[in-house]
Protein backbone atom coordinates (compact mmCIF):
# COMPACT_ATOMS: atom_id res chain seq x y z
CA UNK A 1 0.00 0.00 0.00
CA UNK A 2 0.98 3.58 -0.74
CA UNK A 3 1.41 5.48 2.42
CA UNK A 4 -0.27 8.68 3.04
CA UNK A 5 3.45 10.15 3.26
CA UNK A 6 3.88 9.58 -0.82
CA UNK A 7 4.41 12.53 -2.12
CA UNK A 8 1.82 13.63 -4.33
CA UNK A 9 4.50 14.55 -7.19
CA UNK A 10 5.38 10.73 -6.50
CA UNK A 11 1.99 9.44 -6.57
CA UNK A 12 1.10 11.23 -9.62
CA UNK A 13 4.32 9.95 -11.70
CA UNK A 14 3.90 6.05 -10.77
CA UNK A 15 1.98 3.09 -11.56
CA UNK A 16 -1.01 2.46 -8.76
CA UNK A 17 -0.65 -0.33 -6.48
CA UNK A 18 -4.39 -0.80 -7.26
CA UNK A 19 -6.63 -0.35 -9.95
CA UNK A 20 -9.82 -1.94 -8.04
CA UNK A 21 -11.58 1.14 -6.23
CA UNK A 22 -11.81 3.58 -9.20
CA UNK A 23 -15.09 2.75 -11.54
CA UNK A 24 -13.66 4.32 -14.81
CA UNK A 25 -15.57 6.25 -17.14
CA UNK A 26 -16.61 4.86 -20.75
CA UNK A 27 -14.26 2.05 -20.21
CA UNK A 28 -14.48 -1.27 -20.55
CA UNK A 29 -12.83 -1.80 -17.12
CA UNK A 30 -12.24 -5.21 -16.56
CA UNK A 31 -10.04 -5.07 -20.28
CA UNK A 32 -8.22 -2.00 -19.35
CA UNK A 33 -7.25 -2.70 -15.96
CA UNK A 34 -5.48 -5.92 -17.49
CA UNK A 35 -3.46 -3.89 -19.72
CA UNK A 36 -3.65 -0.45 -18.82
CA UNK A 37 -2.72 2.91 -20.48
CA UNK A 38 -1.29 5.55 -17.69
CA UNK A 39 -0.59 9.22 -19.04
CA UNK A 40 1.42 10.98 -15.92
CA UNK A 41 2.54 14.50 -18.07
CA UNK A 42 1.96 16.55 -20.78
CA UNK A 43 3.73 19.52 -22.70
CA UNK A 44 2.92 20.75 -25.82
CA UNK A 45 1.52 18.48 -28.58
CA UNK A 46 2.93 15.19 -26.69
CA UNK A 47 1.63 13.19 -23.44
CA UNK A 48 4.19 10.81 -21.79
CA UNK A 49 3.43 7.48 -20.21
CA UNK A 50 4.14 6.22 -17.27
CA UNK A 51 7.25 4.44 -18.24
CA UNK A 52 7.84 7.89 -20.04
CA UNK A 53 7.45 7.27 -23.66
CA UNK A 54 6.38 10.50 -25.48
CA UNK A 55 2.90 10.03 -27.13
CA UNK A 56 1.88 12.19 -29.76
CA UNK A 57 -1.53 13.64 -29.20
CA UNK A 58 -4.13 13.32 -31.91
CA UNK A 59 -6.87 13.90 -30.22
CA UNK A 60 -6.30 16.76 -28.15
CA UNK A 61 -6.74 14.64 -24.93
CA UNK A 62 -10.28 14.35 -25.53
CA UNK A 63 -10.70 17.11 -28.14
CA UNK A 64 -10.19 19.28 -25.46
CA UNK A 65 -6.31 21.01 -25.76
CA UNK A 66 -6.56 23.16 -28.52
CA UNK A 67 -3.65 25.14 -27.52
CA UNK A 68 -1.53 21.86 -26.55
CA UNK A 69 -0.70 20.70 -23.13
CA UNK A 70 0.63 22.54 -19.85
CA UNK A 71 0.65 26.01 -21.63
CA UNK A 72 2.36 28.39 -19.43
CA UNK A 73 -0.11 31.13 -19.72
CA UNK A 74 -2.88 28.80 -18.17
CA UNK A 75 -0.78 27.13 -15.90
CA UNK A 76 0.40 30.19 -13.94
CA UNK A 77 -3.46 31.92 -14.29
CA UNK A 78 -4.97 28.56 -12.36
CA UNK A 79 -2.00 28.65 -10.09
CA UNK A 80 -2.66 32.17 -9.12
CA UNK A 81 -6.34 32.11 -9.08
CA UNK A 82 -6.37 29.04 -6.66
CA UNK A 83 -3.75 31.40 -4.46
CA UNK A 84 -6.16 34.38 -4.84
CA UNK A 85 -9.57 33.05 -4.13
CA UNK A 86 -10.35 28.77 -4.50
CA UNK A 87 -14.05 29.17 -4.40
CA UNK A 88 -16.75 31.81 -4.03
CA UNK A 89 -20.79 30.80 -3.89
CA UNK A 90 -21.96 31.42 -7.24
CA UNK A 91 -26.02 31.92 -6.23
CA UNK A 92 -26.76 35.92 -4.99
CA UNK A 93 -22.90 36.89 -5.12
CA UNK A 94 -20.47 37.10 -7.65
CA UNK A 95 -16.96 37.34 -8.55
CA UNK A 96 -15.42 39.72 -11.31
CA UNK A 97 -13.76 36.82 -13.78
CA UNK A 98 -17.03 35.05 -14.94
CA UNK A 99 -18.36 38.60 -15.89
CA UNK A 100 -15.37 39.46 -18.11
CA UNK A 101 -14.84 35.94 -19.21
CA UNK A 102 -18.96 36.23 -20.41
CA UNK A 103 -17.90 39.11 -22.26
CA UNK A 104 -14.97 38.10 -24.37
CA UNK A 105 -17.31 34.59 -25.15
CA UNK A 106 -19.81 37.10 -26.75
CA UNK A 107 -17.63 39.22 -28.31
CA UNK A 108 -15.93 36.06 -30.07
CA UNK A 109 -19.60 34.62 -30.66
CA UNK A 110 -22.16 35.13 -33.51
CA UNK A 111 -22.94 38.98 -33.33
CA UNK A 112 -26.85 38.05 -31.64
CA UNK A 113 -25.18 35.19 -28.99
CA UNK A 114 -24.28 37.77 -26.06
CA UNK A 115 -25.03 36.04 -22.86
CA UNK A 116 -23.14 32.86 -21.58
CA UNK A 117 -24.99 30.63 -18.28
CA UNK A 118 -21.75 28.89 -17.58
CA UNK A 119 -21.88 24.79 -16.22
CA UNK A 120 -19.29 22.20 -15.48
CA UNK A 121 -19.24 20.00 -18.29
CA UNK A 122 -20.61 19.74 -22.05
CA UNK A 123 -23.48 17.25 -20.57
CA UNK A 124 -24.52 20.05 -18.07
CA UNK A 125 -24.13 22.88 -21.05
CA UNK A 126 -26.65 20.40 -23.02
CA UNK A 127 -29.12 19.93 -19.98
CA UNK A 128 -29.09 23.93 -19.37
CA UNK A 129 -29.95 24.72 -22.72
CA UNK A 130 -33.02 22.42 -23.06
CA UNK A 131 -34.00 23.75 -19.77
CA UNK A 132 -33.49 27.61 -21.42
CA UNK A 133 -35.28 26.57 -24.26
CA UNK A 134 -38.35 25.37 -21.55
CA UNK A 135 -38.45 28.24 -19.95
CA UNK A 136 -37.98 30.70 -22.82
CA UNK A 137 -41.68 29.29 -24.52
CA UNK A 138 -43.52 29.05 -21.48
CA UNK A 139 -42.49 32.83 -20.70
CA UNK A 140 -43.84 33.56 -23.79
CA UNK A 141 -47.24 31.83 -23.08
CA UNK A 142 -46.00 28.87 -25.39
CA UNK A 143 -45.99 25.99 -22.13
CA UNK A 144 -47.09 23.89 -24.90
CA UNK A 145 -43.99 23.56 -26.60
CA UNK A 146 -42.02 20.30 -24.95
CA UNK A 147 -40.49 18.41 -27.33
CA UNK A 148 -37.10 18.36 -28.61
CA UNK A 149 -35.69 16.81 -31.82
CA UNK A 150 -32.64 15.50 -31.95
CA UNK A 151 -30.62 13.01 -34.57
CA UNK A 152 -29.46 9.82 -34.60
CA UNK A 153 -25.73 9.27 -33.88
CA UNK A 154 -25.89 12.46 -32.02
CA UNK A 155 -24.12 13.11 -28.46
CA UNK A 156 -25.10 15.91 -26.76
CA UNK A 157 -23.34 13.88 -23.23
CA UNK A 158 -24.91 11.89 -20.63
CA UNK A 159 -27.65 13.90 -18.71
CA UNK A 160 -30.74 12.48 -18.66
CA UNK A 161 -31.46 15.78 -21.10
CA UNK A 162 -28.57 15.24 -23.39
CA UNK A 163 -29.26 10.95 -23.63
CA UNK A 164 -33.06 12.14 -24.63
CA UNK A 165 -31.99 13.98 -27.69
CA UNK A 166 -28.91 12.15 -28.26
CA UNK A 167 -29.02 9.31 -30.36
CA UNK A 168 -26.35 6.48 -29.66
CA UNK A 169 -28.31 3.55 -28.85
CA UNK A 170 -25.23 1.85 -26.65
CA UNK A 171 -25.72 5.49 -24.38
CA UNK A 172 -29.09 5.39 -23.80
CA UNK A 173 -30.15 1.34 -23.92
CA UNK A 174 -29.64 0.91 -19.83
CA UNK A 175 -31.72 3.59 -18.52
CA UNK A 176 -35.64 3.15 -19.47
CA UNK A 177 -37.78 5.42 -21.70
CA UNK A 178 -36.07 8.93 -20.64
CA UNK A 179 -37.78 12.17 -21.49
CA UNK A 180 -40.78 11.62 -23.12
CA UNK A 181 -42.15 12.79 -26.89
CA UNK A 182 -38.25 13.56 -28.14
CA UNK A 183 -37.77 12.41 -31.95
CA UNK A 184 -34.71 12.09 -34.56
CA UNK A 185 -33.81 13.77 -37.63
CA UNK A 186 -31.56 11.22 -39.75
CA UNK A 187 -28.11 11.51 -39.34
CA UNK A 188 -26.06 12.64 -42.68
CA UNK A 189 -23.44 9.55 -43.05
CA UNK A 190 -23.95 7.96 -46.63
CA UNK A 191 -21.09 6.57 -47.42
CA UNK A 192 -23.00 5.60 -50.61
CA UNK A 193 -22.72 8.62 -52.17
CA UNK A 194 -20.36 10.42 -49.69
CA UNK A 195 -17.29 8.06 -48.99
CA UNK A 196 -13.93 9.87 -49.23
CA UNK A 197 -15.30 13.17 -50.13
CA UNK A 198 -12.39 15.94 -49.39
CA UNK A 199 -13.97 18.08 -46.91
CA UNK A 200 -17.75 18.47 -46.59
CA UNK A 201 -19.74 16.04 -48.73
CA UNK A 202 -21.67 16.64 -51.25
CA UNK A 203 -25.14 15.01 -50.94
CA UNK A 204 -27.44 15.00 -47.90
CA UNK A 205 -28.48 18.83 -47.80
CA UNK A 206 -31.90 17.26 -48.51
CA UNK A 207 -32.20 15.46 -45.12
CA UNK A 208 -32.83 19.01 -43.26
CA UNK A 209 -36.63 18.29 -44.44
CA UNK A 210 -36.90 15.77 -42.13
CA UNK A 211 -37.58 18.28 -40.02
CA UNK A 212 -40.71 19.21 -42.22
CA UNK A 213 -41.60 15.57 -41.51
CA UNK A 214 -41.40 15.37 -37.94
CA UNK A 215 -43.35 19.21 -38.19
CA UNK A 216 -46.17 17.47 -39.98
CA UNK A 217 -46.13 14.66 -37.47
CA UNK A 218 -46.16 16.41 -34.04
CA UNK A 219 -47.30 20.05 -34.99
CA UNK A 220 -44.63 22.89 -34.61
CA UNK A 221 -46.39 23.94 -31.51
CA UNK A 222 -45.63 20.95 -29.47
CA UNK A 223 -41.55 21.56 -30.34
CA UNK A 224 -39.33 23.42 -28.12
CA UNK A 225 -36.23 23.32 -30.06
CA UNK A 226 -33.96 21.14 -32.81
CA UNK A 227 -30.39 20.51 -31.11
CA UNK A 228 -27.54 19.45 -33.29
CA UNK A 229 -23.71 18.80 -33.33
CA UNK A 230 -22.50 20.62 -36.66
CA UNK A 231 -20.03 17.88 -36.99
CA UNK A 232 -21.15 15.17 -34.84
CA UNK A 233 -17.84 13.74 -33.04
CA UNK A 234 -18.50 11.04 -30.72
CA UNK A 235 -20.50 9.17 -33.68
CA UNK A 236 -17.00 8.76 -35.40
CA UNK A 237 -17.33 11.81 -37.13
CA UNK A 238 -20.09 13.07 -39.45
CA UNK A 239 -19.86 16.18 -41.37
CA UNK A 240 -23.20 18.31 -42.99
CA UNK A 241 -23.56 18.93 -46.64
CA UNK A 242 -23.44 22.40 -48.21
CA UNK A 243 -26.41 24.13 -47.09
CA UNK A 244 -27.99 21.42 -44.30
CA UNK A 245 -27.56 23.43 -41.67
CA UNK A 246 -29.23 27.00 -43.27
CA UNK A 247 -31.97 24.91 -44.03
CA UNK A 248 -32.59 23.59 -40.57
CA UNK A 249 -32.32 27.25 -39.75
CA UNK A 250 -35.00 28.44 -42.18
CA UNK A 251 -37.49 25.40 -41.10
CA UNK A 252 -37.01 26.67 -37.31
CA UNK A 253 -37.75 30.42 -38.56
CA UNK A 254 -40.59 29.13 -40.03
CA UNK A 255 -42.59 27.08 -37.35
CA UNK A 256 -41.01 29.19 -33.99
CA UNK A 257 -38.60 26.36 -33.28
CA UNK A 258 -35.46 27.43 -31.25
CA UNK A 259 -31.98 26.28 -33.06
CA UNK A 260 -29.25 24.69 -30.82
CA UNK A 261 -25.71 24.32 -31.68
CA UNK A 262 -24.07 21.54 -29.38
CA UNK A 263 -20.65 22.82 -30.12
CA UNK A 264 -18.58 21.32 -27.31
CA UNK A 265 -16.01 19.90 -29.83
CA UNK A 266 -16.29 22.15 -32.87
CA UNK A 267 -15.92 25.53 -30.71
CA UNK A 268 -12.84 27.50 -30.30
CA UNK A 269 -10.85 26.78 -33.82
CA UNK A 270 -11.56 23.21 -34.34
CA UNK A 271 -13.01 24.01 -37.90
CA UNK A 272 -11.10 27.88 -38.68
CA UNK A 273 -13.33 30.25 -36.67
CA UNK A 274 -14.41 30.82 -32.97
CA UNK A 275 -16.95 28.57 -33.77
CA UNK A 276 -18.66 26.42 -36.43
CA UNK A 277 -21.36 28.71 -36.80
CA UNK A 278 -19.30 31.21 -38.14
CA UNK A 279 -17.48 28.87 -40.42
CA UNK A 280 -21.28 27.64 -41.51
CA UNK A 281 -22.54 30.85 -41.85
CA UNK A 282 -25.74 29.90 -39.53
CA UNK A 283 -26.03 31.61 -36.21
CA UNK A 284 -28.68 29.23 -33.61
CA UNK A 285 -30.29 30.12 -31.10
CA UNK A 286 -28.44 29.13 -28.70
CA UNK A 287 -25.13 27.25 -28.66
CA UNK A 288 -23.59 24.95 -25.94
CA UNK A 289 -19.41 24.50 -25.45
CA UNK A 290 -17.51 22.82 -23.48
CA UNK A 291 -13.97 21.08 -23.37
CA UNK A 292 -11.68 23.64 -25.25
CA UNK A 293 -13.22 26.45 -23.15
CA UNK A 294 -10.55 26.29 -20.72
CA UNK A 295 -8.32 24.28 -23.18
CA UNK A 296 -9.35 21.25 -20.93
CA UNK A 297 -7.48 22.54 -18.00
CA UNK A 298 -10.24 22.59 -15.77
CA UNK A 299 -14.19 21.70 -16.14
CA UNK A 300 -16.10 24.31 -17.60
CA UNK A 301 -19.07 24.35 -20.01
CA UNK A 302 -21.01 27.05 -20.46
CA UNK A 303 -24.42 27.45 -23.27
CA UNK A 304 -24.29 31.36 -25.16
CA UNK A 305 -27.89 32.76 -25.18
CA UNK A 306 -29.23 34.75 -27.86
CA UNK A 307 -30.45 38.39 -26.95
CA UNK A 308 -34.64 37.50 -27.95
CA UNK A 309 -34.34 34.43 -25.36
CA UNK A 310 -32.18 36.29 -23.30
CA UNK A 311 -34.59 39.65 -22.56
CA UNK A 312 -37.83 37.40 -22.69
CA UNK A 313 -36.31 36.13 -19.48
CA UNK A 314 -35.41 39.72 -18.18
CA UNK A 315 -38.36 40.89 -18.92
CA UNK A 316 -40.48 39.27 -15.74
CA UNK A 317 -41.59 40.98 -12.80
CA UNK A 318 -39.10 42.44 -10.77
CA UNK A 319 -37.00 40.77 -8.11
CA UNK A 320 -38.66 37.41 -9.83
CA UNK A 321 -35.91 34.50 -10.43
CA UNK A 322 -35.47 34.77 -14.09
CA UNK A 323 -34.08 30.80 -14.70
CA UNK A 324 -34.45 28.31 -11.23
CA UNK A 325 -31.04 26.62 -12.51
CA UNK A 326 -27.57 26.79 -11.23
CA UNK A 327 -24.76 24.09 -10.16
CA UNK A 328 -22.11 24.81 -6.93
CA UNK A 329 -19.28 24.97 -9.28
CA UNK A 330 -20.99 27.23 -12.21
CA UNK A 331 -18.50 30.37 -12.91
CA UNK A 332 -16.00 28.74 -10.62
CA UNK A 333 -13.00 30.66 -10.04
CA UNK A 334 -9.98 28.51 -11.44
CA UNK A 335 -12.69 27.50 -14.56
CA UNK A 336 -13.07 31.01 -15.19
CA UNK A 337 -9.53 31.83 -15.15
CA UNK A 338 -8.29 29.05 -16.81
CA UNK A 339 -10.92 30.01 -19.82
CA UNK A 340 -9.52 33.37 -19.56
CA UNK A 341 -6.06 32.49 -20.11
CA UNK A 342 -6.87 29.82 -23.09
CA UNK A 343 -8.48 32.82 -25.00
CA UNK A 344 -5.46 35.03 -24.61
CA UNK A 345 -3.46 32.06 -25.86
CA UNK A 346 -5.66 31.12 -28.54
CA UNK A 347 -5.77 35.18 -29.66
CA UNK A 348 -1.94 35.69 -29.12
CA UNK A 349 -0.83 32.77 -31.36
CA UNK A 350 -3.77 32.84 -33.96
CA UNK A 351 -5.12 29.10 -33.16
CA UNK A 352 -7.96 29.64 -34.71
CA UNK A 353 -6.57 30.36 -38.26
CA UNK A 354 -4.46 26.99 -37.94
CA UNK A 355 -7.23 24.69 -39.12
CA UNK A 356 -7.46 27.15 -42.46
CA UNK A 357 -3.87 27.41 -42.61
CA UNK A 358 -3.18 23.80 -42.53
CA UNK A 359 -6.63 22.08 -43.16
CA UNK A 360 -5.81 21.43 -47.16
CA UNK A 361 -2.42 19.42 -45.84
CA UNK A 362 -4.12 17.90 -43.19
CA UNK A 363 -6.58 16.44 -46.00
CA UNK A 364 -4.24 15.37 -48.34
CA UNK A 365 -2.25 13.41 -45.62
CA UNK A 366 -5.48 12.03 -44.49
CA UNK A 367 -6.33 10.97 -48.08
CA UNK A 368 -3.36 9.70 -48.98
CA UNK A 369 -4.79 6.50 -46.74
CA UNK A 370 -7.42 5.61 -49.28
CA UNK A 371 -6.48 2.32 -50.52
CA UNK A 372 -4.96 0.55 -47.06
CA UNK A 373 -6.79 -2.58 -46.35
CA UNK A 374 -10.34 -2.36 -44.47
CA UNK A 375 -10.14 1.40 -45.06
CA UNK A 376 -13.80 2.46 -46.26
CA UNK A 377 -14.44 6.32 -46.04
CA UNK A 378 -11.88 9.16 -44.67
CA UNK A 379 -13.74 12.52 -43.42
CA UNK A 380 -11.81 15.69 -42.51
CA UNK A 381 -12.96 19.62 -41.95
CA UNK A 382 -10.80 21.90 -39.87
CA UNK A 383 -8.55 19.96 -38.10
CA UNK A 384 -10.65 17.28 -37.72
CA UNK A 385 -10.36 13.65 -39.37
CA UNK A 386 -11.88 10.22 -39.27
CA UNK A 387 -10.90 7.50 -41.03
CA UNK A 388 -13.48 4.27 -41.05
CA UNK A 389 -13.02 0.84 -40.94
CA UNK A 390 -14.59 -2.11 -42.28
CA UNK A 391 -16.22 -3.50 -39.11
CA UNK A 392 -15.58 -7.04 -38.52
CA UNK A 393 -18.50 -9.75 -39.33
CA UNK A 394 -18.56 -11.06 -35.79
CA UNK A 395 -17.18 -8.25 -33.68
CA UNK A 396 -18.15 -4.47 -34.61
CA UNK A 397 -15.75 -2.29 -33.37
CA UNK A 398 -13.21 -4.48 -32.43
CA UNK A 399 -11.03 -3.16 -35.41
CA UNK A 400 -11.31 0.27 -34.70
CA UNK A 401 -10.36 -0.52 -31.13
CA UNK A 402 -7.48 -2.31 -32.33
CA UNK A 403 -5.61 0.20 -33.89
CA UNK A 404 -6.05 2.31 -31.22
CA UNK A 405 -4.14 0.12 -29.33
CA UNK A 406 -1.57 -0.25 -31.48
CA UNK A 407 -0.75 3.39 -32.13
CA UNK A 408 -0.77 3.58 -28.56
CA UNK A 409 1.57 0.37 -27.83
CA UNK A 410 3.18 0.42 -30.48
CA UNK A 411 3.19 3.74 -32.68
CA UNK A 412 2.89 5.92 -29.38
CA UNK A 413 0.15 8.34 -31.21
CA UNK A 414 -3.21 8.92 -29.12
CA UNK A 415 -5.98 8.20 -31.57
CA UNK A 416 -9.50 8.34 -30.31
CA UNK A 417 -11.96 5.31 -31.98
CA UNK A 418 -15.85 5.17 -31.41
CA UNK A 419 -16.56 2.00 -33.11
CA UNK A 420 -14.53 1.14 -36.40
CA UNK A 421 -14.22 5.12 -36.46
CA UNK A 422 -10.42 6.44 -36.27
CA UNK A 423 -11.39 9.82 -34.84
CA UNK A 424 -8.19 12.49 -34.93
CA UNK A 425 -8.70 16.10 -33.47
CA UNK A 426 -4.79 16.93 -32.60
CA UNK A 427 -4.12 20.12 -30.67
CA UNK A 428 -4.18 23.52 -33.45
CA UNK A 429 -0.43 23.33 -32.54
CA UNK A 430 0.44 21.08 -34.80
CA UNK A 431 2.79 21.12 -37.27
CA UNK A 432 3.14 19.66 -40.84
CA UNK A 433 5.95 16.78 -39.35
CA UNK A 434 3.57 15.86 -36.91
CA UNK A 435 0.75 15.82 -39.51
CA UNK A 436 3.07 12.99 -41.33
CA UNK A 437 3.33 11.40 -38.31
CA UNK A 438 0.08 10.51 -37.41
CA UNK A 439 -0.53 9.71 -41.08
CA UNK A 440 2.29 7.72 -40.92
CA UNK A 441 1.61 5.11 -38.22
CA UNK A 442 -1.93 5.31 -38.69
CA UNK A 443 -0.75 3.88 -41.92
CA UNK A 444 1.13 1.23 -40.44
CA UNK A 445 -0.82 0.08 -37.40
CA UNK A 446 -3.59 -0.05 -39.88
CA UNK A 447 -1.87 -2.61 -42.31
CA UNK A 448 -0.32 -4.10 -39.17
CA UNK A 449 -3.86 -5.04 -38.11
CA UNK A 450 -5.50 -6.36 -41.08
N1 LIG B 1 -21.86 17.37 -26.55
C1 LIG B 1 -20.95 16.99 -27.43
C2 LIG B 1 -21.13 17.34 -28.87
C3 LIG B 1 -19.83 16.26 -27.03
O1 LIG B 1 -18.92 15.84 -27.92
C4 LIG B 1 -19.67 15.98 -25.66
C5 LIG B 1 -18.47 15.24 -25.12
N2 LIG B 1 -17.70 14.54 -26.00
C6 LIG B 1 -20.66 16.41 -24.78
C7 LIG B 1 -21.73 17.10 -25.24
C8 LIG B 1 -20.58 16.10 -23.32
O2 LIG B 1 -19.57 16.81 -22.71
P1 LIG B 1 -19.03 16.34 -21.28
O3 LIG B 1 -18.35 15.04 -21.46
O4 LIG B 1 -18.11 17.48 -20.89
O5 LIG B 1 -20.21 16.27 -20.37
Amino acid sequence: MASVQTPLSTLSRQRPDSLEAFWMPFTANRQFKAAPRLLVRAEGMYYHDVDDRPILDGAAGLWCCNAGHARPRIVQAIQEQAAQLDFAPPFQMGTPLPFVLAQRLAALAPASLNHVFFTNSGSEAVDSAMKIALGYHRLRGEGQRTRFIGREKAYHGVGFGGLSIGGLPNNRKAFGPLLAGSDFLRHTLDLSRNAFSPGLPRHGAELAEDLERLIALHDASTIAAVFVEPIAGSAGVILPAPGYLQRLREICDQHGILLVFDEVITGFGRVGNAFAAQRFGVTPDLLTMAKGLTNGAVPMGAVLVSDAIHSAYMQGPPGAIELFHGYTYSAHPLACAAALAALDTYAAEGLFDRAIELGEYWQTRLHSLRGLPNVIDIRNFGLIGAIELAARKDAPGSRGYEVFERCFRDGQLLVRCTGDVIALSPPLIIDTDQIDRIVDVLGEMIRATG
